[in-house]
C-alpha cells in the first residue's frame, strides 16, 4: 500500500505551467529574447574562498594520512564553531555547538522536521507561503482532508498590502507554525517587536515556531531581527533553518544548517535529542568538501567576497523597486530581501500580469498567487539575475 497522503497533492501546476507559456512564446516568436526575473534561483559563481577550500579538501581526500570518510552527523565542529562565532556570538546570542545541525540545505530539514513532531498537530502558515511548509504537511498526514478554502488542520494567515504584509496573530491555538523573514515570496520583513508577538504567542500558547532565515544576510536595516534567538525566550519556543543558498550562492553545492535549541521540551521530551536521534538514523551528514567550503564563507575574504555579490543582487533590487514605483506600479520588499513583491494594475489578475510581460515585454515573472489566494493581484521579481538584464527588463516594462 503506499501513502495515501500523496494523492491529496495538488500538482503544482505553477513552474510548470510558466516553463509552458515561455516556450510557447519562444515559439511563436522566434528571436525574442527572454529576461528571466522568474525563478527565484543565484546566478553569480561561488566566492573564491569557497572553491579554494573546496580544492584543498578534495586534495585531502587524496591522500590516506587525510582522508575523510563518514563524518559526523551533525556535522563537522570547525563548521559549528564558525557559526557561533560569526552568526550568533556577535548578535549576543548564546548557542552551544550541539545546538547546531549542519545539513544540506534548509529545504529537506523544513520537511524533515515533523518526522519528530505528531501528525496530530495543528499547523499554521502565512498565505502567499513558499509551498514546501504545506506539502510536506500533506504528505505526512498532518494537513487532514481537504476543504473549500485551504486544508482542515492548516490555518493560513493571510499577507497582503492591506495588513502590510503583517500576519495577524490567529485567535485560536496552533501547534506548529511556520514563519519565514524576509520572506519568500513577498519579500517584506517583521521587526523585532512584531517578530516578539510571535514569540510571545507561541510561549502563551505551548507551541513551535519553524523560522525559517533562508534570507537573513539580505537585511541592510537595524531593528530587523537576523535570527529568531534575538527575541527573548524564542529558545524555548523556535528551531531555525538556515541556508547557505542565498547567502553563498550554494543553491548547487547543498549546505545549511537547523538550530534545535536544548531549553525546546514537548511533553516532556527535549527536541534536540529527538533530532539528533532522527539525523542519526536517517542522515549521514553533509559531504566533508562542502563543510569546508561552507567554513570559507567565514574567513575575511569569504565575507568580503559574500558581501560584494549580496551588495550586487540588493542593488538590482533597488533599481527594480525605485524605477517600477517611480512608473507608478506599488512595489513591496527588495530592501532588506532579494524580492519584489508588485502590485498589478488595478483589475488585472496574477496570470493576466504575468502573460502581459511575456508577450508585450518578453520577461518572465512569477505570479502570485501561485503561492496561495492572497497572493492573487501580485507578481514577483527576482533581483538575482545580471545587473545589464534587470535595466533591460526596466527599460522594457517603461515602454509598455
Ligand atoms: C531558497 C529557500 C530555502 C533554501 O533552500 P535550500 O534547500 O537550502 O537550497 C529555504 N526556504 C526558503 C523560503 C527559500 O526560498
Amino acid at each position: 500500500m503506499i501513502n495515501q497522503n500523496f494523492l491529496k497533492l495538488q500538482s503544482s501546476y505553477l513552474f510548470s505551467d510558466i516553463a509552458r507559456k515561455v516556450r510557447e512564446f519562444k515559439a511563436q516568436s522566434p528571436g525574442t529574447d527572454v529576461i528571466s526575473l522568474g525563478i527565484g534561483d543565484v546566478t553569480q559563481p561561488l566566492p573564491q574562498a569557497c572553491i579554494e577550500a573546496m580544492h584543498k579538501a578534495v586534495d585531502e581526500m587524496a591522500r590516506t594520512e587525510t582522508f575523510r570518510g563518514y563524518g559526523p552527523e551533525q556535522g563537522y565542529d570547525f563548521l559549528r564553531s564558525a557559526i557561533v562565532s560569526n552568526n550568533y556570538e556577535p548578535r549576543g546570542i548564546r548557542l552551544d555547538l550541539d545546538e547546531i545541525f549542519i545539513s544540506d540545505g534548509a529545504k529537506s530539514d523544513c520537511g524533515n522536521i515533523g518526522d519528530i513532531l505528531s501528525t496530530q498537530c495543528s499547523v499554521g502558515v502565512t498565505d502567499p507561503v513558499y509551498p514546501v511548509y504545506v506539502d510536506s504537511n500533506i504528505m505526512s498526514g498532518r494537513a487532514g482532508s481537504q476543504t473549500a478554502g485551504g486544508w482542515e488542520r492548516i490555518t493560513f494567515l493571510p499577507v497582503s498590502a492591506e495588513n502590510h504584509f503583517i500576519p495577524a496573530l490567529p485567535r485560536k491555538h496552533i501547534d506548529i507554525i511556520y514563519l519565514c523573514y524576509p520572506n519568500n515570496p513577498t519579500g517584506t520583513v517583521l521587526t523585532h517587536e512584531q517578530l516578539k508577538e510571535w514569540v510571545d504567542y507561541a510561549l502563551r500558547e505551548g507551541s513551535l515556531i519553524l523560522f525559517d532565515a533562508a534570507y537573513e544576510a539580505y537585511i541592510q536595516h537595524d531593528g530587523i531581527p537576523h535570527s529568531i534567538y534575538e527575541i527573548p525566550g524564542a529558545r524555548n519556543c523556535a528551531v531555525e533553518l538556515c541556508s547557505y543558498s542565498k547567502t553563498a550562492g550554494f543553491t548547487g553545492i547543498r549546505c545549511g544548517y537547523t538550530i534545535v535549541p536544548k531549553e525546546l521540551t514537548f511533553d516532556g521530551t527535549p527536541l534536540n535529542a529527538l533530532w539528533n536521534r532522527r539525523q542519526c538514523t536517517k542522515f549521514n551528514g553533509t559531504s566533508y568538501i562542502t563543510q569546508r567550503a561552507a567554513e570559507a564563507i567565514y574567513t575575511p575574504e569569504g565575507k568580503e567576497q559574500v558581501s560584494q555579490t549580496i551588495t550586487y543582487y540588493m542593488e538590482n533590487a533597488r533599481l527594480l523597486r525605485e524605477q517600477l514605483h517611480a512608473m507608478g506600479y506599488e512595489v513591496f520588499g527588495g530592501t532588506d530581501a532579494p524580492y519584489i513583491w508588485l502590485k498589478t494594475p488595478q483589475g488585472t489578475s496574477s496570470w493576466q500580469m504575468f502573460d502581459k510581460l511575456l508577450h508585450e515585454a518578453g520577461i518572465v515573472t512569477t505570479p502570485g498567487v501561485g503561492f496561495g489566494p492572497s497572493g492573487e493581484g501580485y507578481i514577483r521579481l527576482t533581483a538575482f539575475g545580471e545587473r545589464t538584464d534587470c535595466q533591460r527588463a526596466i527599460e522594457r516594462i517603461r515602454k509598455l
